[in-house]
Parts: structure tokens; C-alpha cells; sequence
């Protein structure tokens, strides 16, 4: 009975530590182009910092790309990482460009966000940890998402 309870208590704490361990991977595991606030803000332009590093929302219909669809890839726009590609684009009519999937999910954190009183997914870059916005369920096939991306932290490059 009791080197049961052990094991059960040593279960128990493995499991913890263990989540806790996929937690903190989850949260953050950024790299390489790691850099401070000072250094970002002579990086950025005034839009770009707002939106990237404090999580700002440009407003809809006034972005660069959510009309945007010509063939190519879309890159970070603070450290230049291939994020998305033309072809999951599609017209979500919502003002922002959407995407139903990143081109990679490991170059991707996505995160809960309970910002202004609601539950949302927040999308950002691994690379750098740049905000690009959020992630919702209501996207078409074949994923069934929408990534919805502000424009001012992507940079398109041509085909
Ligand atoms: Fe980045």
C-alpha cells in the first residue's frame, strides 16, 4: 500500500514536470534573432513597432496586402523568416490578409490571448517573436482556419 502511494506521488510529479516543461516551450522559444526593445525601435518604423512588438491591430481595408494576391511567399516583417505563401491566401473579406495555414507550424507560437474581455489565439513569429495577429476556426478547407494577419507585419516577396 504504501510503495504505492510512493509511485502514485512520483507519477504524479513526473506528469507535472513534464507539462510544466511543454508549457514553457509553448509560451516561448525564440532565437535567433533574438534583440531588445531599443534595438527593434531603430529597426522598425513607427506602424511596424506598434503592431509587432506591442501587439497593436492595423485597421481593416487599409493594409498593403488584404487584397493582395499575387503569387509568392510572405516573410516576417521585422526579421525576414518565410511565414506564408500565396497559395493558402484567400479572400476572408475581413480586411486583413488571410491565410488557412503558415507555411511551416514550427516557424509559428501560437498563444492565447485574453485581451480586451475575449479568448483568441494570438499568431506569432518564432524567429523573432513579432505579433502578426490571430488565428480563428472559421477559415475553409482544408485546415478549417483563418489566419488573420496584419499586413504591416508581413513583407511579400514575388515568385
Ligand atoms: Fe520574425
Amino acid at each position: 500500500m504504501k510503495l504505492k502511494t510512493v509511485a502514485l506521488i512520483i507519477f504524479s510529479l513526473s506528469i507535472l514536470l513534464l507539462s510544466q516543461e511543454n508549457k514553457n516551450r509553448k509560451d516561448f522559444k525564440l532565437n535567433k534573432s533574438y534583440k531588445t526593445e531599443e534595438e527593434w525601435k531603430k529597426i522598425l518604423t513607427e506602424e511596424q513597432y506598434y503592431v509587432l512588438r506591442e501587439k497593436g491591430t492595423e485597421r481593416p481595408f487599409t493594409g498593403k496586402y488584404w487584397n493582395h494576391f499575387e503569387k509568392g511567399v510572405y516573410k516576417c516583417a521585422a526579421c525576414g523568416e518565410v511565414l506564408f505563401e500565396s497559395e493558402t491566401k484567400f479572400d476572408a473579406g475581413c480586411g486583413w490578409p488571410s491565410f488557412y495555414e503558415s507555411i511551416d507550424k514550427n516557424k509559428i507560437i501560437e498563444k492565447d490571448d485574453f485581451s480586451f474581455g475575449m479568448h483568441r489565439i494570438e499568431v506569432m513569429c518564432k524567429n523573432c517573436g513579432g505579433h502578426l495577429g490571430h488565428v480563428f476556426n472559421d477559415g475553409p478547407k482544408p485546415t478549417g482556419l483563418r489566419y488573420c494577419i496584419n499586413s504591416v507585419s508581413i513583407k511579400f516577396e514575388k515568385k
